[in-house]
């Protein structure tokens, strides 16, 4: 892979010990991943050095990539299985859709703004980790020709529950999304227990970038 280095790979190896030992993801898929995507690939060089530091970071359009904590969080809250359908909102610059891809899925994956859409494409793509099906539009429609989906991660906070992509699950699917305010959020994982039932569990306090309507082309 270009510039990833036996250095990046070790740092990579340090922060995987982390999430492990101190914060206890066991999810040897989710582990994995961690420990083969570059995510210093998908970041402006300037921080190239932080890049495996458990940090989140500026990325185009004002957003942010996420700590790889909670990548990690996420990812392992969702209980994937390789070969599983699932939907990813709020795409950014790729790196936990490239976690995704990693660890098996079949990637669904829609973002709001067109700079980083046209970046993730790209990179996704020259690291050989593409999802399924790459989409500029609304999460709040999620992807109805392609639904339903065996589970559902949203990257971003939102202040309601978007009740299409609750209809867009399986049942017995998984919906991992941080609900609240633009200053911190809840982290929920709904389970669909029938067509109108969800069992509800509540994983603390986190701070995303706002889940917002439209497109902003
Ligand atoms: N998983 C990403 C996190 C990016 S931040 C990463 O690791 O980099 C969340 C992203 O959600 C931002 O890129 C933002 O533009 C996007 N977003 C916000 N509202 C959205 C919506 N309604 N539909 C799709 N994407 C949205």
């Amino acid at each position: 892979m270009t510039n990833d280095t036996y250095l990046h790979k070790g740092k990579r190896k340090i922060l995987v010990d982390y999430l492990q030992n101190n914060l206890k993801i066991s999810d040897e898929l989710v582990l994995q991943a961690i420990n083969t995507v570059p995510r210093h690939l998908f970041m402006e060089s300037i921080f190239e050095d932080f890049a495996y530091e458990d940090r989140a970071f500026p990325i185009a359009a004002g957003q942010t990539i996420s700590h790889p904590s909670t990548v990690a969080e996420q990812s392992e809250l969702l209980q994937l299985l390789p070969g599983e359908k699932v939907l990813e909102i709020g795409t950014g610059c790729g790196y936990q859709t490239a976690v995704l891809v990693q660890m098996g899925a079949l990637v669904y994956t829609i973002e709001r703004q067109k700079e980083l859409f046209d970046f993730s494409q790209k990179k996704l793509k020259e690291l050989n980790l593409s999802p399924r099906i790459h989409h500029f539009g609304d999460g709040f429609q999620g992807l109805p020709l392609y639904a339903p989906f065996d589970k559902i991660l949203v990257t971003c906070g939102a202040q309601t529950m978007p009740t299409e992509l609750l209809k867009q699950l399986n049942v017995g699917g998984i919906i991992v999304i941080p609900l609240g305010n633009s200053e911190d959020q809840i982290l929920y994982r709904f389970t669909k227990i029938s067509d109108t039932q969800f069992e509800k569990e509540e994983f603390g306090l986190y701070k995303f970038v706002p889940m917002l309507g439209n497109t902003n082309h």
